[in-house]
């Protein structure tokens, strides 16, 4: 089914080099495949950092209603390994989190295994909003507060020059802060929930006229060279202590699904009682007194 990965031969050789390392180590923790979810509000990068990811086009990536209306899956294996990426369409629409895209993205995701998810927004924003945190509500809802420790944050448009004197990784470090404490806020996460560390954010410049370093490999303001830096994070939160998510029906129903009913048990038998057998209990009795006494009693 996968698709042999051609498109890592589209990288300079040092990228090449540092993503087949990478899979290497996967393959040494006996680890065969990877499936990495990718979601975030419309217009955000998602589709032209799966691109970036794999090498290759293969979404579409538009400026202007920039979303597919579905999610789509890539897989690309290269020598026993397969890398699947699931670009999915924005879940936001005239301000709301639109339920039929979230309904759609969990049933194409019905028994399959998210290893990682990409949450991807700008770095270029100066601001998180309610919004944002809906969003965030809307995936913890779905996929359970766990996936958040299958997360990576994903800052797209990273090439940029900060205003107010602010130095680059001062204006990365802020805006990873704000966008973290929306998602602790949203999925409602308590320090501890996060274990040890908290969600890593990655930067990511999907613009072809992204600046290269002297081996042509991709690099921020800052000098990263962020392709393989993306690959590493991902790989190190796909191989962390805390489980994958398995979308199964139960989970696609919602927390609880089968239990909802469950509570108003006790109240129907209670109701039952009083106000059914209590009363069959009495006509019964008073039909026992009614009765005429037989002759022989
Ligand atoms: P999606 O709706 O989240 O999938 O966003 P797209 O990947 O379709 O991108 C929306 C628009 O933003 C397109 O015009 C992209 O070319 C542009 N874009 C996406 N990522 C970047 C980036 O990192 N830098 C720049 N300069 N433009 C980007
Ligand atoms: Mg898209």
């Amino acid at each position: 089914m996968a698709r042999e990965w051609t498109g890592i031969q589209q990288f300079p050789l040092a990228t090449q080099t540092k993503l087949l390392e990478i899979l290497g180590t996967l393959k040494e923790k006996s680890r065969g495949s990877l499936t990495i979810l990718v979601m975030g509000k419309g217009g955000v990068g998602k589709s032209s950092t799966v691109n970036s990811i794999l090498g290759e086009r293969v979404v579409a990536v538009s400026a202007f209603q920039s979303d597919v209306p579905r999610p789509v899956m890539a897989s690309r294996e290269r020598s026993g390994f397969t890398l699947n990426i699931i670009d999915t369409p924005g879940i936001v629409e005239g301000g709301y989190v639109n339920d039929q895209a979230l309904q759609l993205i969990k049933r194409f995701l019905l028994n399959k295994t998210i290893d990682v998810l990409l949450y991807v927004d700008r770095l270029d924003s100066y601001r998180v909003d309610n919004l944002d945190k809906q969003i965030v509500k809307a995936i913890t809802e779905s996929f359970g507060k766990e996936i958040w420790r299958k997360a990576v944050v994903v800052l797209s448009h990273a090439q940029l020059t900060p205003p107010d004197c602010l130095s680059y990784d001062d204006f990365f470090a802020r805006r990873s802060e704000a966008v973290l404490k929306v998602i602790d806020s949203g999925a409602r996460l308590k320090r501890h929930e996060l274990q040890d560390d908290s969600i890593p954010v990655v930067l990511v410049e999907n613009s072809s006229r992204c600046s290269k370093n002297d081996n042509g490999e991709k690099i921020l303001p800052n000098g990263t060279v962020w392709i393989p830096k993306v690959v590493e994070t991902i790989t190190k939160v796909a191989t962390n202590e805390s489980q994958s998510i398995l979308v199964d029906q139960k989970l696609i129903d919602g927390p609880n699904a089968n239990d909802r009913g469950k509570k108003f048990i006790p109240l129907i038998l209670g109701f039952q009682y009083f106000f059914v057998i209590k009363q069959l209990q009495k006509w019964i009795e008073n039909d026992i007194a009614k009765a005429p006494k037989s002759s022989w009693e």
